[in-house]
């Protein structure tokens, strides 16, 4: 590229560090201008449109333009615009939406806890689980299992338990007491000759084998997200999950479900876990939960984690833990309505009925040179670039998957490279021509991928 920077680039390398990139070459690229939003689309600066193929972040679950949730928390706005939860304090919204929240989540979940984001979720979690086994005395039963290629978040423990290098890298992470076990990912982690099930079987056994060389006594929690996301749209193999929920339940380890990302119907079930055929102790949900228009984020626990939660509160005094803007009014109003409108135009069934052509174009897809493998559950897909197809991927990763999606972008189509990987993860609110939309280009892209 190296094009002479539009005025808002320059102001944006003046005035921003941005997430998750590359500052030099941002400065000599310049970033992209999004300026508005309109159903499954974004604008940039210049009025060029694209379809949004990632969602944004894996999260505008109703794209980018709902007026009942702008109208929704323009009336709380001027009703409560905040209020908080601590020491005693409360209000109708955020109880509503626990309550809604209860009434949808698998594994009888008992009570709602509240943040901003996804990584607050999972930092609450593992403070939820350290504290609960405190409360019954087991000091010693501390340390949480996550997985290689997971992805938490980024504060100091969600990024510890994501499972990505570059989270790490120059951050003095993990933290200790955080350990990662293999990734179920049969196409990339199974040994020649190996069969799915013998593969789940090794991946299941490692679990366990780790579990039994930490010591069982000192291991708190297992925490996984139904569907890898950022770590590159990893589905697992049938039968993955329950027998990890059966490992858990024998060492008497919590399992923590991080339904970030496939939460809300995402998968064709309301949780992730009922797709993948799990029930967790604990959910961590965040970015659909309000189609992403506010910050918020919950975690229910079930009801042996809260019996023994509410009691130690009142056996040590508090419960101290807690975020101003946890359960902020205006993200609980948005949260509600989001859920209404999930309820209304059955996000689930909607992404069961979807997912059939969303399949279809990755599969046909997956017969290109270029490509490796395609993976897809619900309205979450990913293709896997590989040369000669092998698993094996490249010697130098990392160069062609951010070329293709370069390539997309050009054609009017976001989508997120991950290593040499693209991931698909578009609204729900996507209609069948419009998945044929957001794919007709990536052929062609592929083509020009070198
Ligand atoms: N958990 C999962 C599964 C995620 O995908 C993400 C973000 O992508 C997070 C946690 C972290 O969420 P946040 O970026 O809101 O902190």
């Amino acid at each position: 590229m190296n094009h002479p920077l539009s005025n808002s680039q320059r102001r944006d390398a003046e005035a921003l560090l941005h997430p998750y990139a590359n500052a030099v070459a941002l400065r000599a690229n310049g970033v992209q201008m999004i300026e508005r939003g309109e159903g499954i689309r974004v604008y940039d600066e210049t009025g060029k449109s694209y379809i949004e193929g990632l969602s944004g972040l894996w999260c505008a679950g109703l794209g980018f333009h709902n007026a009942e949730l702008v109208e929704t928390a323009r009336e709380q706005m001027a009703k409560l615009p905040y209020y908080h939860l601590f020491t005693g304090k409360s209000h109708e919204t955020a109880v509503e939406l626990a309550e809604k929240i209860k009434e949808l989540a698998p594994g009888r979940i008992a009570r709602v806890f509240y943040q901003s984001s996804g990584s607050e979720a999972n930092e609450t979690q593992i403070k939820m689980a350290w504290y609960y086994n405190n409360a019954l005395g087991r000091r010693e039963k501390k340390k949480i299992i996550s997985r290689v290629k997971a992805y938490h978040g980024t504060t100091i423990v969600s990024a510890s338990l994501t499972g990505l290098p570059y989270n790490h890298l120059d951050f003095d992470l993990p933290v200790e007491r955080i350990r990662h076990t293999s990734t179920p990912h049969f196409w990339k982690g199974a040994e020649p000759g190996e069969t799915e099930a013998e593969f789940t079987a090794r991946i299941v056994r490692d679990f366990e084998e780790m579990i039994l060389a930490e010591g069982p006594d000192t291991v708190a929690a297992f925490i996984a997200e139904p569907i890898m996301g950022a770590g590159g749209v990893i589905v697992p193999p049938e039968g993955y999950f329950s027998a990890m929920a059966e490992v858990a339940r024998k060492y008497d380890i919590l399992m923590i479900s991080d339904e970030v990302i496939c939460g809300f119907g995402r998968t064709g079930q309301w949780f992730g876990a009922q797709t993948l055929g799990y029930d967790a102790t604990s959910y961590s949900m965040a970015k659909q939960l309000t189609g992403s228009y506010l910050p918020l984020s919950a975690v229910g626990i079930n009801e042996d984690m809260a019996e023994v939660i509410e009691k130690h509160t009142g056996e040590i005094g508090t419960f101290g833990h807690g975020y101003t803007y946890g359960g902020h009014p205006v993200g609980c109003a948005v949260g509600i309505k989001t859920l209404e409108i999930y309820h209304r135009i059955d996000a689930p069934g909607r992404v069961r009925a979807l997912a059939p052509r969303f399949a279809a174009h990755l599969d046909r897809l997956a017969g290109h040179p270029l490509v490796g493998e395609a993976r897809h559950t619900g309205l979450v897909g990913a293709l896997e670039l590989a040369p000669g197809k092998s698993p094996k991927g490249f010697a130098t990763p990392g160069k062609l998957g951010p070329r293709l999606a370069q390539e997309l972008l050009e054609r009017g189509v976001i989508v997120r490279p991950i290593v040499d990987s693209i991931a698909f993860c578009p609204p729900m609110v996507i209609t069948e021509e419009e998945i044929d939309e957001l794919f007709a280009p990536v052929e062609a892209a592929l083509d020009a991928t070198e």
